[in-house]
C-alpha cells in the first residue's frame, strides 16, 4: 500500500479536481467525512476518459480513493458509476472488494455527475443550497484527481476526449500548455476541416475561441463540430440577444424549472422566474436569490425548453448582482426534501443525445498514447480556482520536467504550476513560455 497522504504533497503537487473548475484538492482533504465517493459517472454525452482511466488504470484510480479517504477518515467509500458499463462494473468489483470499496450503479441520465444528484443517488442525502457535500458528511473525486493523488507527482500533463466530428474519437494524455491545434492534430484531427470546438463539455462546455488555446489543468474534452451543426451556434449567440429573445418568447411554461435537478431536489431555483425577470427588472431582488443555486448544468436551455430559450443563461447572469448585494435566500444551508416526482424526470442521456443532434458522433474513443515532442508550450499561471501563482523563474532560465514554474503566495488557496518537460523560459506573463528548440 502507498503511503499515507500528506496534504502538503497533494498541494505542492499541484493537484486540483480535475473533473470542474479545479478546486485545490488538499484544501478539499483537510476536513473530516464519513463517505468518500469516487464520481465516476461523466455524464456528459461523448466524454470517455474517466471510463478509459478506469479500463486502464483502475488499480491506481481505487488506490487514489482509499489514500483519499482514509486521509478524511471515511467509513463508507464508493465507486458512483453509469450501469452501462456492464464489463468494468465486474472488473471494478473485484479490484474494489479487497479494499473494502463498494461500486454504486447510477442510471444513465444526465446530470449524473453533478456532486449534488451523485451524493443524493448515493447517500440519499441532499446537500443543502449553496452547501457542500461536507455539509452531509461526504467527500467526492474524480476519477483523474484520484490517479494524480497516487502517483504523487507534480501534474504536469492532462487526459482529455477528442471527440465528435472526428475520423476516430480518443482518449489522450498532453501536456499542460499545448495548443488546441496542436493537440488536434496529435489525435488525428485536421483542424482546418473542424467547424466549430466545444471546449469541456456539450453541456456544460465553452466555445473555443482559437486554436492557440491550450490545455490546462481541467480541460476535459475538445468535441469538434462540422460547420452549421445548431449546437455551437446555441453557444455563438450572443448574450444579450439571449436575454432579448427571452424577453418577447418566452410563454412561462415551467418545463425549465420543472425537469431542473437541483429544483427536484427541493432547492429554491425557479429557472421559469429568472426568465420572467428579464422583462421585469429581475421581480425585485428577493425574487432572484435562487438563481445562486444554480449549478449551470444547462439541462433547462439544452434539453426543457421547447422553444429553445437560454434559461440557463438568466440563472447564470443575476449571480454577480446576487453576490455584489450581499443577500442570501432564506433557504440558504437549510434541509430540503427531494420533489415527489424526482425518480420520473431524470433525463435518460439517449434522448438527450437525440435532441442536441449528437447521434450521428460516436460515444466511445479509446486511451491512445502519443508521443507529444512541442517546440512550445504555454503554461497558464492562472488555470484553476485558488489565488494565481506567481511565476519564480525567469526568461533564460533552463527547466526540468516537473520543476515549478509559479506559486500562490504563502498563506492563499492555491497551488504551484510546473514544467510538463524539458525547457527553456522564454517569455513569462500570464503563461510562463517553454521552448524545447531554444
Ligand atoms: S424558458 Fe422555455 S421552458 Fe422555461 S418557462 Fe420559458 S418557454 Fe418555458
Ligand atoms: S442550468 Fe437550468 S436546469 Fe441546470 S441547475 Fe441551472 S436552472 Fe436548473
Amino acid at each position: 500500500m502507498p503511503a499515507p497522504l500528506s496534504l502538503d504533497r497533494v498541494r505542492q503537487n499541484g493537484v486540483v479536481g480535475a473533473g470542474g473548475a479545479g478546486f485545490p484538492t488538499y484544501q478539499k482533504l483537510a476536513g473530516a467525512a464519513e463517505v468518500a465517493i469516487l464520481n465516476a459517472a461523466e455524464c456528459e454525452p461523448l466524454l470517455h476518459k474517466d471510463k478509459q482511466l478506469l479500463e486502464r488504470y483502475g488499480d491506481e484510480v481505487l488506490a487514489g480513493l482509499r489514500l483519499a479517504a482514509d486521509r478524511v477518515g471515511a467509513s463508507r467509500v464508493v465507486v458512483a458509476i453509469k450501469d452501462k458499463y456492464v464489463d468494468l462494473i465486474a472488473e471494478l468489483r473485484r479490484k474494489a472488494a479487497p479494499l473494502d470499496i463498494e461500486v454504486h450503479l447510477l442510471g444513465d441520465f444526465y446530470p449524473a455527475g453533478d456532486e449534488f444528484v451523485t451524493v443524493y443517488e448515493v447517500t440519499g442525502r441532499v446537500i443543502p443550497p449553496g452547501g457542500l457535500p461536507g455539509h452531509v458528511g461526504c467527500v467526492v473525486t474524480n476519477v483523474e484527481t484520484a490517479l494524480n493523488l497516487v502517483r504523487d507527482v507534480p501534474v504536469t500533463h492532462k487526459y482529455l476526449s477528442v471527440a465528435g466530428a472526428v475520423p476516430e474519437p480518443v482518449t489522450v494524455r498532453a501536456p499542460v500548455g499545448l495548443a488546441f491545434g496542436e493537440l488536434l492534430r496529435g489525435a488525428g484531427v485536421d483542424p482546418a476541416e473542424v467547424g466549430s470546438v466545444l471546449v469541456g463539455g456539450v453541456m456544460m462546455g465553452r466555445l473555443m475561441e482559437s486554436f492557440d488555446e491550450v490545455v490546462t489543468r481541467t480541460t476535459g474534452a475538445l468535441l469538434c463540430f462540422p460547420p452549421g451543426h445548431s449546437l455551437p451556434a446555441r453557444y455563438a449567440t450572443p448574450d444579450p440577444i439571449k436575454a432579448r429573445i427571452g424577453r418577447s418568447a418566452c410563454d412561462q411554461c415551467s418545463f425549465c424549472t420543472e425537469m431542473c435537478p437541483r429544483y427536484l431536489l427541493g432547492h429554491p431555483i425557479e429557472p421559469h422566474k429568472a426568465m420572467r425577470g428579464l422583462g421585469f427588472q429581475n421581480l425585485g431582488e428577493g425574487a432572484m436569490l435562487g438563481n445562486a443555486f444554480c449549478c449551470e448544468c444547462n439541462l433547462c436551455s439544452l434539453y426543457a425548453c421547447p422553444e429553445d430559450l437560454f434559461p440557463m443563461n438568466a440563472c447564470r447572469d443575476t449571480k454577480p448582482a446576487i453576490r455584489a448585494s450581499g443577500s442570501a435566500h432564506p433557504l440558504k444551508g437549510q434541509p430540503t426534501q427531494p420533489h415527489s416526482m424526482r425518480d420520473y424526470r431524470r433525463i435518460p442521456l439517449k434522448s438527450l443525445i437525440q435532441k442536441l443532434g449528437l447521434s450521428g458522433f460516436r460515444n466511445v474513443g479509446p486511451l491512445r498514447e502519443i508521443d507529444w515532442r512541442p517546440r512550445e508550450l504555454r503554461v497558464p499561471l492562472a488555470m484553476h480556482i485558488g489565488a494565481p501563482a506567481v511565476a519564480t523563474v525567469k526568461v533564460g532560465q533552463r527547466v526540468t520536467a516537473g520543476d515549478v514554474l509559479g506559486a500562490p503566495p504563502a498563506d492563499a488557496l492555491g497551488v504551484p504550476v510546473h514544467a510538463p518537460v524539458d525547457a527553456v523560459v522564454t517569455a513569462v506573463g500570464d503563461a510562463v513560455v517553454l521552448s524545447t528548440t531554444a
